[in-house]
């Protein structure tokens, strides 16, 4: 080979790698999975603000990994659309105005190309798009499973036919934490109380740094600064306990926490189609 073509085959090469290698190992995309206008706040902190409106939002996310993909939380049901319904007796107005399928499609995702669906607790407002997700496999805590999949999953505020579509045959069940591509990136940490086996998620992003997608942990910020646990909680005890654990890991990892529910802090996120890598 000649010195100049040997030079420019090895510029070329240099550059592709660095192109390349500028690939982000994750990324986080944030949906609006929902709105839910809280007539009486007090349902997630007993004894105060009775009486008070609040409005929460619901957020779904989708993390791409060069490994695979994986969703965290669906959401309300897409089918709820902007009418919405009632629910917890009137205390609570759900209503969906941004379609998780829509907003899928928008970045050309089929639902049915996931290959993990990771759900913080299977209350209906996290599992209301789940069928979607057929053909992924579930990432649950042993005791949500038993809640979801037993004799009465009613009991539990979890709503059966909105996740009957997914394959069982695939549901990998979990006992504690759970790293999802093996590589710290992408890490399930158990988190039980609101449910038997609520669950948040961690993720080290490249850019972005650390961050825990912290499921109903708490509702909105002003309940983590009080460390208040709604009503309807499975175990109050519990609860705290996993608060406790999940702030010292977030504090020793220097994270982000993000309250899904948020809706003040939702409106300082990035959502979907842009995203966080
Ligand atoms: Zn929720």
């Amino acid at each position: 080979m000649k010195l100049k073509t040997f030079t420019i085959a090895l510029i070329s090469s240099v550059l592709l790698s660095a192109c390349s290698s500028k690939q982000p190992d994750v990324t986080l995309h944030v949906f609006n999975c929902g709105n839910v206008e809280v007539r009486d706040i007090s349902i997630f902190s007993p004894g105060v603000d009775e009486g008070e409106t609040k409005h929460l939002t619901n957020s779904c996310y989708l993390i791409q990994h060069n490994k695979g993909s994986m969703i965290w939380d669906t959401g309300l049901a897409d089918a709820l659309g902007s009418e919405g319904a009632e629910a917890f007796g009137g205390k609570l107005k759900l209503t969906v105005t941004h379609p998780l399928s829509d907003q899928l499609a928008a970045i050309n995702i089929n639902p049915e190309d996931i290959n993990f669906i990771g759900i913080s607790h299977f209350h209906g407002d996290h599992t209301g798009n789940a069928n979607l997700f057929g053909n992924a496999s579930l990432l649950i805590q042993q005791a949500e499973y038993d809640a979801a999949f037993g004799e009465d999953p009613t009991k539990f505020g979890f709503n059966p036919p909105s996740y009957a579509q997914l394959d069982k045959s695939k549901i990998k069940v979990l006992n504690g934490d759970h790293d999802v591509f093996g590589d710290g990136k992408v890490v399930i940490k158990s988190a039980p109380g609101h449910t038997p086996g609520h669950q948040v998620l961690f993720l080290n992003l490249e850019e972005t740094g650390p961050v825990v997608l912290s499921g109903d942990l708490y509702h909105f910020t002003k309940n983590r600064e009080h460390r208040r646990v709604p009503s309807f909680n499975f175990d109050k005890e519990q609860t705290l306990a996993a608060m406790e654990v999940i702030e010292q890991f977030t504090d020793a990892k220097g994270a982000q926490f993000w309250i899904q529910h948020d809706k003040e802090q939702n409106q300082t996120i990035k959502h979907s189609p842009e995203f966080y890598q």
